[in-house]
């Protein structure tokens, strides 16, 4: 039979003998150690984010795509045969050409423009309601051949991950007015990402879905929105190379591009002439 009452006065007896003895040190100063350890865990957990844990997550995709073997090669076989014309018309159609060429119809080719550089910080720029390439014309000279077209494979790789991240939410069930809408993107483009090219297998969906899950990571949004000010705030400044290298890796869809970039200079570095490096 329960007793509460025996049990509780016993229970009181017992911390009042404890409390008296040796005993309360050692009960006091572990319970103190638990204490601590709980606060350092909850410190811990408490300034580590979600998305800097998740980050990483992309770099599985960066030999997805465009940038597995065969696709790359053919890229980078038509980016290496892009020769130097300082007239900006003619340069734009050899990068056009070199597009089309190497993407051989996987996605439709953005278009390129060249624009001033102004006040704004970026060389290159994708915009996905137009289809379109922007670069400055601040690239254009012979020496910076192959950095124009490495900025030219950065602003590609952001192309492709608008293309999957079409295909996830057709896939997904959007209608392609719905896509249109949701993702602001031409519907020439939606149409052509509703035939699913054959080149899109699995890991291309799976890499289409992360990206389109990005979107919806509202802490990730603001961390980057912020980081993003950070950069407009200190261009033109020494601590700009430092804002940006943090943007470039803690920003997915950056970090993916850049590797994509990076790849891309490797391989120019073997077909372009070493006086343009
Ligand atoms: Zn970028």
């Amino acid at each position: 039979m329960f007793d509460g009452t025996s049990r509780r006065s016993g229970t009181i007896e017992s911390i009042r003998r404890m409390l008296g003895s040796r005993k309360a040190v050692f009960v006091g100063a572990y319970g103190l150690a638990i204490l601590v350890i709980c606060l350092a865990i909850l410190r811990w957990t408490t300034n580590v984010e979600p998305y800097v844990i998740n980050v990483t997550d992309i770099d599985y995709y960066s030999s997805v795509g465009l940038a597995k073997a065969p696709h790359f090669e053919k890229l980078a076989n038509a980016f290496c045969d892009v020769g130097f014309d300082d007239r900006i018309d003619n340069l734009r159609t050899r990068l056009s050409h070199a597009l089309l060429g190497g993407l051989s119809s996987k996605m439709p080719a953005p278009a390129i423009t060249f624009f001033e550089r102004d006040t704004d910080f970026a060389r290159g720029r994708f915009a996905s309601d137009s289809w379109e390439i922007k670069l400055t014309d601040g690239l254009v000279s012979e020496d910076d051949l192959p950095e124009l077209l490495s900025v030219l494979a950065h602003e590609l790789r952001h192309a492709e991950q608008a293309y999957l991240r079409i295909i996830h939410l057709l896939e997904a069930g959007y209608s392609e007015e719905q896509t249109e809408w949701s993702l602001y993107v031409p519907t020439n483009i939606v149409r052509h990402a509703a035939r699913k090219p054959n080149w899109v297998g699995d890991e291309e969906m799976a890499f289409g879905r992360y990206l389109a899950y990005l979107r919806f990571d509202d802490a990730l949004n603001e961390k980057l929105a912020a980081m993003h000010e950070m950069l407009k705030k200190t261009a033109g400044t020494d601590e700009y190379a430092h804002h940006q290298k943090k943007f470039a890796n803690e920003n997915p869809v950056e970090r993916d591009a850049y590797a994509f970039q990076r790849m891309m200079l490797t391989t120019l570095r073997d077909c372009l002439p070493t006086s343009q490096l």
